[in-house]
């Protein structure tokens, strides 16, 4: 390994999207992951194993490659190191990986329900809905397999009994991803207990993923 291919910059965004993380509400503890993707060099570099956000420095951070080794950093990586391999290799559109235990998204997770497409901004970036991936433990290879196959075009998944895995183009994509599956999972918690939740129709989804992907924003 040249260590000239390691970015201080990278490692330093690893560091700074789990305190964002826990300043947001997203996780507590050592709980969680994230990794960010150089898509230069195709390096992953991960959240060091069983850490508390708050201690960790750039030093810290693990660098892998897309086979799953190490080639840089002291420490150990996440248990998930896996799930976030595997995604990273199944989808070239994006570079950031969030696993989080969120408290609403967790309540769909543990009663293996999918989120529905209820609220535009879930639709435009999310996805129509987020599944549940097919139970596995955690740290192992079924359940890298089986998140990276729940996934699929989608910007979020969720894990069984576990949480959720959120993904973007950078970190504060991922982490966008997650404020708003959380969000979706709160308010449809909340509306269930007024009345039924509208879910928007597979047309109307469609075009608003359209409009956001084409027309959404300045300059196009
Ligand atoms: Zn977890």
């Amino acid at each position: 390994m040249n260590i000239g291919q390691v970015r201080f910059d990278l490692l330093q965004q690893v560091v700074d999207g789990g305190m964002e993380m826990v300043r947001r509400g997203l996780t507590v503890g050592t709980w969680g992951n994230i990794s960010v993707r150089d898509s230069e060099t195709g390096l992953i570099y991960i959240k060091p194993s069983g850490m508390p956000y708050e201690t960790i420095t750039p030093e810290d951070i693990v660098v892998m490659n897309r086979n799953k080794e190490i080639v840089w950093g002291k420490r150990k990586p996440s248990i998930e190191y896996g799930l976030h391999i595997s995604i990273m290799n199944i989808r070239q559109d994006i570079n950031a990986v969030i696993h989080t235990h969120p408290i609403y998204s967790s309540a769909f997770a543990v009663t293996l329900q999918e989120i529905p497409g209820i609220s535009e901004d879930f639709v435009q970036i999310v996805g129509d809905k987020v599944i549940c991936a097919e139970y596995s433990l955690p740290g192992t290879p079924e359940l890298a397999a089986n998140v990276a196959k729940a996934i699929g075009e989608r910007n979020a998944v969720l894990i069984p009994n576990h949480g959720t895995v959120c993904i973007g183009s950078d970190v504060e994509g991922a982490l966008k991803i997650c404020h708003v599956v959380e969000k979706t999972a709160q308010i449809y918690i909340l509306a269930k207990s007024i009345g039924t939740p509208h879910v928007i129709s597979d047309e109307d989804i469609a075009a608003m993923q359209y409009f956001a992907r084409n027309e959404y924003g300045q300059d196009k």
